[in-house]
Order: structure tokens, then C-alpha cells, then sequence
């Protein structure tokens, strides 16, 4: 059980807002999933909770388009948790939370994909349930799904992937904790988030566990957005494939996403600029790469 928190000295003079005198009326937090990036993949629910927020506390993942639909008024507040590029620590972001809140504002936790999803939502929620502050959770689209979606790739087909498992590649010292055996049956996908830099590792350890070196991959960065890039691979081509790639990216392995391949054309690997700006202009939200793909199926 965890113990309730007070907002301290410190936390309180961080919410002291430009001429806003605190409120007696409780505030409460709205965990928000914003969904991978895309703002058409943002929920009603999501936008509306946007839309009521006095303060809004994101991450470096939730894209410039979405924090636009956020009222002009509201306080937006980046908390970048971007890999070894943390702004504050996660407790800093709970008491930050917890603060306002109790200053009875509506504060928005906006992050990237699902809060719930290795988005360390559950310790928000925690924190503010420790503190008797109301909070809601709305969930977003994770990146898994706007990555399969985009590239064709079913997370579960019949005959060739009877399960999906997310798992995380970020690894605190050396090897990811995973249970690789599991992960390299046959007949499953493994969608491993945050695994660009460990992409060698990881496929190594899933080929020793048993999994063929020729199971179809596939490498997805910056899903749903204007400049989403796919790579169609093998598992024994995963390493090679991620070298020099950047971004936030999902590494997905497994026998259905060889789907992917014949969604791919080679346009859709190669955006043009000209096309790029184009695409931001007209059709905001609509990665280069699924709008070829939806113009050859036309
Ligand atoms: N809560 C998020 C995940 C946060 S962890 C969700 O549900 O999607 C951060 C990792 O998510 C990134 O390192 C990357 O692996 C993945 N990710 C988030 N957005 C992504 C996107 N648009 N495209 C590809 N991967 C993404």
C-alpha cells in the first residue's frame, strides 16, 4: 500500500498559476491515451476531456496537432519522458499532478498510445488515489495497433498467430527481462516496444531461444504520422534493418507480419519532401505510406 501524499513546500509553489487564486471546488486528473500520433486516432472521450482541461501535463510523444486541440487557455506543461532525456522524474510528475488538482483544477495527463500501456499510468493513478484525488482514464490507440493497421500486418491471423504479446525492450542494465522461450514459439506475433537499440540483442535471444532467423519482421517508426517509415524484414535481418533508424519505434515479429510485404510498395518506403509537405497540407494525419497504399486499392 502506498502512502498518501502531501503536496510538499516545493510541489505547492509549482502550481502558483499566473493570477489564478486556488479554488475551494476539487479538481480532479484525466489519465488520457492521446493514441500514436495521429490526431483522427484521438477518442471522442479523449478530445473532450482535452477540451475541459485547465492544465495539461504531456509527454514528448503526443504530437504537436493534438496539443493544439487543447483549449487556448490551458496550461500546457511538457514533461518530455523521452528515453535518457527525462525532464522530471516520475515522482516529480505524480506530486505535480496531485498538486494541481488539489489547487481544484482539471488536469490532463496526456501520453503517448495508451496510458496504460508502458506509460506508467498506473503509478499516476496510484498517486492520485493515494491523495482521495478523483481520477478517470481514458484509453488511446497504442502504437501496436496504428503500426499493424498501417502496414496490413494483423497482430492475430488465423493459422499463423494465435497471440500477441507487447513486451519492452528497454533494458535498466544489460539484457531486457523477458522470457524468451515463450516468445519464440512459433505461431505468435511479439510486438516489443522501445526496442530500436536493443533490436540486436533481442533478436539474438529469441533465434537461441528456437525462433527461425526467417520468421517475417517488421520495423515501424513514428506509426501514424506524417513521417512514418515501415521496413519489411526477417527476424535474422531485424538488427540490420534498425541500425541508424530513429524515433519512436516498434519492433514486431512474427509469421502474419509477412502480410506486410505485399502492402509495401517501394513509394511508401521513400517518402518524397515535396510529397511530405503536401501531405501536411491537405491531408493532416494520413501517413504518406497508407495513402499510397489506400490510392493503389482504390
Ligand atoms: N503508451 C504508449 C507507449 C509508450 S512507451 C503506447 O501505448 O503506444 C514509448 C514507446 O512506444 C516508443 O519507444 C515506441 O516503442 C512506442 N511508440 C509510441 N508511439 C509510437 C509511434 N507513433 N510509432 C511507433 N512506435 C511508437
Amino acid at each position: 500500500m502506498s502512502r498518501p501524499i502531501t503536496p510538499n513546500r516545493k510541489s505547492s509553489s509549482l502550481v502558483v498559476l499566473g493570477g489564478r487564486a486556488p479554488s475551494a471546488a476539487a479538481g480532479s486528473v484525466w489519465l488520457v491515451g492521446a493514441g500514436p500520433g495521429d490526431p483522427e486516432l484521438l477518442t471522442i472521450k479523449a478530445l473532450k476531456a482535452l477540451g475541459r482541461a485547465d492544465v495539461v501535463v504531456h509527454d514528448g510523444l503526443v504530437s504537436d496537432e493534438i496539443l493544439a486541440l487543447a483549449p487556448s487557455a490551458a496550461r500546457l506543461i511538457n514533461v518530455a519522458k523521452r528515453k535518457s532525456r527525462h525532464t522530471l522524474p516520475q515522482d516529480e510528475i505524480n506530486r505535480l499532478l496531485v498538486a494541481f488538482a488539489l489547487e481544484g483544477l482539471t488536469v490532463v495527463r496526456l501520453k503517448g498510445g495508451d496510458p496504460f500501456v508502458f506509460g506508467r499510468g498506473g503509478e499516476e493513478l496510484e498517486a492520485c488515489r493515494a491523495a482521495g484525488v478523483e481520477v478517470h482514464v481514458v484509453p488511446g490507440v497504442t502504437a501496436a495497433l496504428a503500426a499493424s493497421a498501417g502496414a496490413g500486418a494483423p497482430l492475430t491471423h488465423r493459422g499463423s498467430a494465435q497471440a500477441v504479446t507487447f513486451v519492452t525492450g528497454h533494458a535498466a542494465h544489460g539484457d531486457p527481462d523477458l522470457d524468451w522461450t515463450s516468445l519464440a514459439h512459433p505461431n505468435q506475433t511479439v510486438v516489443i516496444y522501445m526496442g530500436l537499440t536493443t533490436a540486436a540483442l533481442i533478436a539474438e535471444r529469441l533465434i537461441g531461444a528456437g525462433r527461425e532467423g526467417s520468421t517475417p519482421a517488421l520495423i515501424v517508426v513514428n506509426a501514424s504520422r506524417a513521417d512514418e517509415q515501415r521496413i519489411a524484414t526477417t527476424l535474422a535481418g531485424l538488427a540490420a534493418a534498425a541500425d541508424g533508424m530513429k524515433g519512436p519505434a516498434l519492433l514486431m515479429v512474427g509469421e502474419a507480419m509477412a502480410l506486410a510485404a505485399s502492402f509495401e510498395t517501394p513509394a511508401a518506403q521513400a517518402p518524397q519532401d515535396d510529397e511530405l509537405s503536401n501531405r501536411h497540407g491537405e491531408e493532416r494525419g494520413l501517413s504518406r505510406a497508407s495513402r499510397t497504399t489506400h490510392g493503389g486499392a482504390a
